[in-house]
């Protein structure tokens, strides 16, 4: 393996780029990346109409401007959407060849469906957004210059959430605060609006996880990363896909998918108990045998009872969450199945 890819860089060394390989380039010519933009869309019928219009705009300009070649396309991923996003997937590519479209064959959640898109979208450079245009397209340029300066990874990070309720900022603060205290390291108000060159992205194959959670594993990577600021905003049409339910379940994946520290958190609950628990029998020992009374009491007994069984059970669940996530690991069921392509 070494050798072949040694090889292959000692032959093409004099060239700026070579196959699979989009690097900052260091010869004196500098080849325009071809870019894709990677959507995933979930039931986007309201929003894809102009989502497609302003993604076309925005690549048109891009490719007049010199930024990017016009190889470059916008992957379209329908997630098994039930209203008529594939029809309009497809109009949009009969208009437009620069559109493609991927559908996976049923619902897969927003993280899998990116996944498929990263990893089926060709390109030097791909950039994931979401299909309601809440990400702010003029920080597209901003990223591909950022990768032109030598980044592989640009995060996409927002500054102000103004447009998102009070509840879903807190909870976001929330989780970005959890994350960083089990050691989990991300990127704080970076959703999954990020450019990623080519080689990022074969790194990212690497990584087979089914529990996924793309903001954790993209920082893993490495490589030379930037971050470019936006404003977030409103939807343009439709309703979110992310109700509490689906935070939390995301919130879940991103803990225990990388940090251990919860059962870390047991061991030392047990610790803590155990000496309590010998502190109070030392006590009820030191009652019997010193005075002529006896410990007193139901409360003494019942409270702890309960507080141990319910102790009992979260520790239960903490490592039943771990066991279900290494049960479906080892099942290495695919993580998306592509039905239809154009
Ligand atoms: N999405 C998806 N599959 C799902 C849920 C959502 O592909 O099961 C897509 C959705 O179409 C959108 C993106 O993921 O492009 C983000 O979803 P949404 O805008 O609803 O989340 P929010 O921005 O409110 O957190
Ligand atoms: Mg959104």
């Amino acid at each position: 393996m070494l050798d072949v890819s040694m090889d292959r860089i000692v032959r093409d060394s004099n060239a700026t780029t070579f196959d699979g390989w989009t690097g900052p380039a260091t010869g004196s010519v500098k080849k325009r990346p071809v870019l894709a933009l990677v959507v995933p869309c979930y039931n986007e019928e309201a929003a894809l109409p102009e989502t497609c219009r302003q993604l076309r705009e925005l690549l048109s300009q891009l490719i007049k401007d010199g930024v990017i070649d016009a190889a470059s396309t916008i992957v379209l991923v329908d997630d098994g959407s039930r209203d008529r996003t594939w029809e309009l997937i497809e109009g949009a590519n009969r208009i437009d060849g620069r559109i493609k479209g991927l559908k996976l064959s049923r619902n897969r959640g927003h993280q899998n469906a990116l996944l498929a898109g990263l990893l089926t979208a060709t390109g030097d450079v791909l950039i994931s957004l979401d299909a309601d245009l809440q990400d702010d397209l003029s920080a597209v340029e901003r990223m591909l210059a950022a990768h032109a300066r030598g980044a592989d990874v640009v995060f996409g990070v927002r500054d102000r959430r103004d447009v998102d309720t009070p509840f879903k900022r807190q909870s976001a603060r929330l989780f970005y605060k959890l994350m960083n205290g089990m050691g989990v390291e991300t990127v704080a108000d970076h959703a999954d609006f990020r450019l990623m060159s080519r080689r990022s992205i074969e790194a990212l194959r690497g990584f087979g996880e089914v529990n996924l959670f793309l903001r954790g594993i993209v920082p893993m990577l490495g490589f030379k990363t930037e971050t470019v600021t936006y404003d977030r905003k409103a939807r343009i049409a439709g309703e979110t896909h992310y109700p509490l339910r689906r935070m939390v379940a995301l919130a879940a994946d991103g803990v225990l998918a990388f940090s251990t520290m919860p059962l870390q958190l047991i061991f030392y609950a047990g610790i803590i108990i155990s000496m309590v628990a010998a502190g109070l029998a030392c006590w009820a020992l030191g009652v019997r045998l010193l005075t002529a009374e006896s410990v007193p009491g139901w409360a003494s007994v019942v409270i702890p009872m309960y507080f141990l069984g319910g102790l009992q059970m979260l520790a239960l669940g903490i490592m039943g969450g771990y066991l279900a996530r290494i049960y479906s690991e080892t099942k290495q069921r695919p993580r998306f199945i592509i039905q239809q392509s154009v």
